[in-house]
């Protein structure tokens, strides 16, 4: 047996990947030039992909990244003047407020203790705030924003932008595209694909802001320029030589997921959670970090362990299963297993019954 990889990212390759790879390699995919027909029309496959998938409206734009971290620089740079306000609820979501800090914007944060989530009385953005930033799934911590929430905000806050961070919770969860204005992820988590390539889906209430900010002076960026990026990707370009395998590789995924059909992917999601929630409750040793069940993440679990979390670790990995440590300050005190569309039913029954086996 291959060794299984349950880590939250990056994690096992979804499972029609090396066959993928194996065809790209044949139909030279990765020599063609990034200006060629061949280029655009896999941009444009990928991208009708995701739209289909996902539904995101047709007015939505599908822009290529290097990775959710770059798009959290480009939303700052384009979307925000001067202020933005961002939910913090642990390693990941905290990141978006310092690039934000680093970028010389007056940000601020609301910030909730680890495992928890911001609930709607709570969040209080100042009128001068330009943007609310909200991460889905907090891959650090397990917890898991409910999806009203972000919509509540919306009725709530109508003229501020709001940019959902989606890596590990996209395409699992479904996202109503019109109650937010950007969303990216980046696809080595619940996508299973190789790292270095990231997604940015934008409305044109984005790209007007921008438009706006370039107007005063401001400086927008300079090889990645939110209005840019949009002027090419109508053409299927980008400015920069992209990771036209991993773009290739997304689509294909994408289709494969369509094809299998996503209620049926969210179904299996809800089956191995499920189990997967089981074994931590009944396990003498583990417990929930994130306690309140209407938060828990259902494609990262995280189990606090009451020995040092690497016994777990290894005795799972002399079997050849993989999970991941826990995050940052929890590394020896947690663990954090991924629940994505690639890991079968079958592999997650193994791993819950081996847990169970588990004496520390
Ligand atoms: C992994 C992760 C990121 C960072 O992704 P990169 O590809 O390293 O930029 C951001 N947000 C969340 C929620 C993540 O899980």
């Amino acid at each position: 047996m291959p060794d299984l990889h349950f880590t939250p990212g990056p994690t096992a390759l979804y499972f029609t990947v090396e066959e993928h790879i194996k065809n790209a390699l044949k139909q030279g995919i990765t020599s063609t030039s990034h200006r060629g027909q061949v280029f655009k029309d896999i941009y444009k496959e990928c991208a009708n992909n995701l739209k289909l998938l996902m539904e995101i409206p047709d007015d939505y734009h599908v822009l290529i990244t290097s990775s959710a971290n770059e798009a959290w620089e480009r939303i700052i740079l384009n979307c925000v003047e001067h202020d933005s306000y961002h939910l913090s609820m642990g390693a990941f979501s905290s990141r978006f407020f310092k690039i934000a800090d680093d970028l010389q914007r007056n940000a601020s944060s609301l910030i909730v203790e680890d495992g928890t989530v911001p609930e709607l009385g709570q969040i209080k953005p100042s009128t001068s705030d330009e943007l609310i930033t909200i991460c889905l799934n907090e891959s650090g911590t397990g917890a898991h924003i409910p999806l009203e929430t972000i919509y509540e905000l919306r009725e709530k806050f109508p003229d501020k932008l709001i940019a959902v961070d989606g890596v590990s919770a996209v395409p699992v969860y479904p996202i109503d595209f019109s109650k937010i204005d950007t969303l990216y992820f980046s696809v080595q988590k619940a996508f299973g694909l190789p790292a270095g390539l990231g997604i940015w889906i934008v409305n044109n209430r984005c790209v007007e802001k921008a438009e706006q900010l370039a107007a005063k002076g401001k400086v927008i960026g300079s090889y990645h320029k939110l209005p840019e990026m949009v002027e090419k990707a109508a053409q299927f370009q980008t400015t920069e030589t992209p990771n036209i395998l991993g773009i290739y590789l997304l689509s294909k995924v994408a289709e494969d997921m369509l094809t299998k059909g996503i209620t049926a992917i969210r179904r299996e999601i809800d089956y191995k959670s499920a189990i997967m929630n089981m074994a931590i409750d009944e396990h003498p040793n583990l417990r929930h970090f994130v306690k309140e069940d209407k938060w828990r993440s259902k494609t990262v679990k995280v189990a606090e362990t009451d020995f040092s979390s690497k016994k777990l670790i290894q005795y799972l990995a002399e079997k050849k299963m993989n999970i991941g440590t826990g995050y940052g300050q929890y590394k020896d005190s947690q663990v954090r297993m991924a629940n994505f569309p690639t890991h079968s039913k079958e592999q997650v029954e193994m791993l819950v019954d081996t847990i169970a086996k588990f004496k520390p």
